[in-house]
C-alpha cells in the first residue's frame, strides 16, 4: 500500500464505538483489529489522533474514570483500533495493576481478530522491565507485536539511531516480536505515514 493510499484510508472516518470493561462486554471480532498498548503517559491518545487526524478522539474516551477501560475506535468501517489503558503508572495501587493485567490478558488472549499489538515506547526512556513484561506475556499468548517509538522530536538523531539499534537487538529474544521499529513524533508527525502504511495493510486482511 502506498503512502497516499493509506492517508486517504486514515482520512475516513473514524468512530468512538465503545468501552469495555470485561471480556464479555466487548464488540463484536468482525474488523481485524490493532491494539495500542504503552506505559501511562507514553503519547498514546496524541498517536491515535495523529494517525486519525481528528484532534479529539483518543481524549474524549480517555476522561478520568473511563481510562481503565479498552476503547474500541472503529475506522472507514475496517479496521478497529483499540486503545488499551496505560500501564506502569508508579503510584498505582496493586489492586488496580491486578485488574489491568487480568483484562488486559483477557484481552490479548482471546480475540482471535487481534491482528498486532502496537508497544509505544517513549523514545527518551527505551524499553522497561514492565515494557518487557508485557513482550514476554505476548510472547507466551503468541500474539504478533511491533514496537514504536513516541516523541522522537524530543531526542537527537543519533542517539534515536542508537536506541533504534539496541532495541532492535533486545527484540531478537522475544518469539512474537515483530523486527521493525517504527519512531513516530505527535508533534513533528514523522513516522506518522508509515505506520498508517503499516496499519491500512491489515484493514484487507482475514481474521486469523
Ligand atoms: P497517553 O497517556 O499515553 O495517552 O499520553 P498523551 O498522548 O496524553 O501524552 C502525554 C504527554 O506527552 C502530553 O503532555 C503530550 O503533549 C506529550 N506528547 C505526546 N506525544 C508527543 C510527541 O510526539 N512529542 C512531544 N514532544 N510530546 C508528546
Amino acid at each position: 500500500m502506498t503512502n497516499a493510499s493509506a492517508n486517504h484510508f486514515f482520512a475516513q472516518v473514524c468512530t468512538f464505538i465503545m468501552g469495555g470493561v470485561s471480556l464479555e462486554a466487548l464488540p463484536p471480532t468482525t474488523f481485524p483489529e490493532i491494539a495500542f498498548a504503552g506505559r501511562s503517559n507514553v503519547g498514546k491518545s496524541s498517536l491515535v489522533n495523529a494517525l486519525t487526524g481528528q484532534k479529539t478522539l483518543a481524549k474524549a474516551s480517555n476522561t478520568p474514570g473511563r481510562t481503565k477501560q479498552i476503547n474500541f475506535f472503529l475506522l472507514a468501517e475496517r479496521l478497529m483500533m483499540v486503545d488499551l489503558p496505560g500501564y506502569g503508572y508508579a503510584k498505582a495501587p496493586k489492586k488496580e495493576v491486578r485488574q489491568w493485567t487480568h483484562l488486559v490478558k483477557d484481552y490479548l488472549t482471546g480475540r482471535p481478530n487481534l491482528m498486532r499489538v502496537l508497544l509505544l515506547i517513549d523514545a527518551r526512556h527505551g524499553l522497561k522491565d514492565v515494557d518487557i513484561g508485557i513482550m514476554k506475556l505476548l510472547d507466551v499468548a503468541a500474539v504478533s507485536y511491533q514496537i514504536v517509538l513516541t516523541k522522537a522530536d524530543k531526542i537527537k538523531p543519533a542517539a534515536l539511531a542508537t536506541l533504534i539499534e539496541a532495541t532492535a537487538a533486545s527484540l531478537k529474544h522475544h518469539a512474537a516480536a515483530h523486527p521493525q521499529i517504527i519512531a513516530t513524533s505527535s508533534v513533528s508527525k514523522d513516522g506518522i505515514e508509515a505506520l498508517r502504511a503499516e496499519l491500512a495493510a491489515f484493514a484487507e486482511s482475514k481474521n486469523r
